[in-house]
């Protein structure tokens, strides 16, 4: 596979129509089931799992009235299998819903050739360090961006609430944002645009590493910063909210990096911006920290808060669920 633009791949996603509604209802879908032994999801002996559907989307592979529907996996005896993660946020999410809780994630993941490269960088060595590539252009400085535009067509087809894209600092690193999604629905907002990203880029002939630090060295590792608000925190005067909330998170540091993703001691070092997975820190505008402020959430007095500390490999459910149990019903 060599490293250039594919317009043939892209065209059909530039096509993908806009802003049609989704045709189709939960409730009409049946529960489904299939071999969990196959996904070490089961015993072999009692290997069927049930899919429980939880959310749909729009079909940007086949188009017309196809859908993507994501479901939830349900043991034998009813229990959720222990691979399921949204089942118990969900709990959390109904029980917190009077303070309207919207989260907005930044996905970074880093993209390979087959031969385990990063994708466009000269093969056996190494581009020029960090600097030139964050929101780049140019040949040279930004890799792939036909496939990154590609997933973000398919996602605005699909009703996935993508907000933004950005070229990462480190070459071959990309970052795609969705949100703000309101409670359970933003763990399945993140889960299907990252499905999406995956199909897509198997078009490509590149493969997709949610890894936190795929490369050792002087190069950026891979985060997804959570941002987070309820409906206090985002009213005049939700500075009060968004403080308290802050000295809510300081107090459970432990518990939240428990879930914030593996390997994710690899890139909180204190280092690549990045603040250090022993310790909890803050500020506002700080890229250093655990929780940054942002410089306008600061300035105008209310808003949201940054949570920089999960990984890029993270379960969405599991990080908004502990942010929503932590702030709000602890
Ligand atoms: P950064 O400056 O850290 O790179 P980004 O612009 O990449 O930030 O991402 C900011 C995210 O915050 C977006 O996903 C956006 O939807 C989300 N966001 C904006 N306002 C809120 C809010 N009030 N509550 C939660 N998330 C929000
Ligand atoms: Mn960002
Ligand atoms: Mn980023
Ligand atoms: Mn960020």
């Amino acid at each position: 596979m060599t490293d250039h633009y594919h317009p043939d791949l892209l065209a059909p996603f530039l096509a993908l129509p806009q802003g049609d509604k989704i045709q189709a209802d939960l409730d009409q879908l049946r529960i489904w089931d299939f071999d969990g032994s196959s996904t070490n999801q089961a015993p072999g002996h009692d290997s069927d799992i049930y899919l429980r559907p939880a959310a749909i989307f729009k079909d940007p592979f086949r188009g017309g009235n196809n859908i993507l529907v994501l479901a939830e996996c349900y043991n034998n005896d009813g229990t959720p299998n222990r691979t399921n993660y949204r089942h118990h946020a969900a709990k959390i999410m109904e029980q917190a819903k009077d303070v309207q809780p919207w989260f907005g994630l930044e996905q970074e993941y880093t993209l390979f050739s087959m031969d385990g490269t990063p994708y466009g960088w000269p093969k056996g060595g190494f581009p020029g360090p960090q600097g030139p590539y964050y929101c780049g252009a140019g040949a040279g400085k930004v890799f792939a961006r036909d496939l990154i535009e590609a997933h973000y067509r398919a996602c605005l087809y699909a009703g996935i609430n993508i907000s933004g894209i950005n070229a990462e600092v480190m070459p071959s690193q990309w970052e795609f944002q969705v949100g703000p999604c309101e409670g359970i629905s933003m763990g399945d907002h993140l889960w299907m645009a990252r499905y999406l990203l995956v199909r897509i880029a198997e078009q490509w002939g590149i493969k997709v590493s949610f890894h936190p630090k795929p490369l050792q060295g002087d190069w950026n590792g891979a985060g997804c910063h959570t941002n987070y608000s309820t409906k206090e925190m985002r009213e005049p005067g939700g500075m009060k909210a968004i403080e308290a909330a802050i000295e809510k998170l300081s107090k459970r540091h432990n518990e939240h990096i428990a879930v914030y993703g593996e390997d994710n001691d690899l890139r909180l070092t204190g280092r690549h911006e990045t603040g250090h997975i022993g310790t909890f820190t803050s500020g506002v505008a700080n890229r250093g920290a655990s929780i940054r402020i942002p410089r306008h959430v600061g300035a105008q007095g209310y808003g949201y808060l940054e949570d920089r500390r999960p990984a890029s490999n993270i379960d969405p459910y599991r990080v908004t669920g502990i942010i929503v149990e932590t702030t709000c019903l602890l």
